[in-house]
């Protein structure tokens, strides 16, 4: 069975800055004083998270999913730049994604992350790697300070439909680092009814805020969910009994797999992860498990018309 880990990104410190895993390692350090551990500070906890960000080419991610049978990866390009203020910036991002995609094409896509407040620069840049081929997707990261229904990104997102790309928009949680504001679900409907010949994939969708999104999945007919952080998915249930219930709900054909990687790295490897998800026996047809792990997101990445 081919498998595509729709949501992955580079464990680099030179596409992500310091300062989202700052707010990070606060909530880290929270909890470890609470379990009595004070022998370790924040300084210390973001200075391993930040030797942890040393992938910069994808070597590490690429063998580890080779050696687990995932077949092809998205890596998802984030563009922190207008929102902290500094480098890298989206072009350094993005052309960075692109030079590891060709270090290894036979693995990994990426979908280009633009803030879309650098407005017509930005714009005209993304359209340039989306002509080259070399952008298969946009991605948008709203807890930058920004609603992905906002008109400020309908220039990105009228590329999307002239090239027959999709949108992928982070939802839920972040770095405490951002804002929370921007989270709600419904905040993507404007846009995406707008764009009803836009496919837009909220990231997490289907573990954080999963109710709404689920709606939306229903009866919005380009909205899709991905999965990715369902190991840590604060529905007090485990994450397989989630995913169970969320495979019930009419929604097969609109569910993709991912990851977040490197994000909960250390909560196993790949093949631990796909062992206990082959294991867990969800009740899905083979089918639909063609689906979820792999027809669904190529379906929208091979740009086919809706
Ligand atoms: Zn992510």
């Amino acid at each position: 069975m081919k498998i595509i880990d729709a949501h992955c990104h580079l464990a680099s410190t030179l596409t992500t800055p310091q300062e989202f895993f700052e707010g990070i390692s606060e909530n880290i350090y929270a909890k470890y004083v609470a379990a009595g551990i004070d022998a370790i500070s924040k300084q210390e906890i973001l200075a391993t998270i930040m030797r942890s960000q040393n992938d910069h080419n994808g070597d590490q991610l690429k063998t580890e999913q080779r050696e687990a049978g995932i077949y092809k990866c998205c890596l998802l390009a984030p563009d922190f730049s207008f929102a902290y203020e500094k480098e890298p910036t989206y072009k350094q991002v993005n052309d960075h994604h692109i030079a590891v995609c060709a270090r290894h094409k036979e693995h990994f896509i990426f979908f280009a992350g633009v803030d879309p407040r650098w407005g017509q620069p930005a714009a005209d840049y993304f359209e340039s790697i989306v002509r080259s081929g070399k952008a298969s997707g946009f991605k948008l990261y709203p807890p930058c300070g920004f609603s992905p229904s906002d008109p400020i990104c309908f220039p990105f997102y009228e590329i999307c439909a002239e090239y027959k790309i999709p949108v992928l928009l982070h939802t839920g949680p972040t770095s405490p680092s951002l804002t929370f504001r921007y989270n709600n679900p419904s905040l993507i409907d404007p846009a995406a009814q707008k764009f009803g010949n836009v496919n837009f994939i909220c990231a997490h969708g289907a573990i954080n805020n999963w109710q709404e999104h689920i709606l939306l999945a229903k009866y919005r007919a380009n909205i899709f969910l991905d999965v990715s952080g369902f190991v840590d998915s604060c529905t007090g249930v485990s994450w397989q009994s989630h995913l169970a219930m969320i495979f019930k709900c009419g929604i097969n054909h609109k569910l993709i797999f991912g990851t977040d990687w490197p994000v909960f790295k250390n909560k196993g490897s790949f093949s631990s992860l796909l062992d206990e998800i082959y294991g867990a026996n969800f009740g899905l047809s083979a089918s639909d498990m063609d689906n979820f792990m792999f027809a669904n997101f190529n379906r929208l990445i091979q740009s086919e018309p809706r």
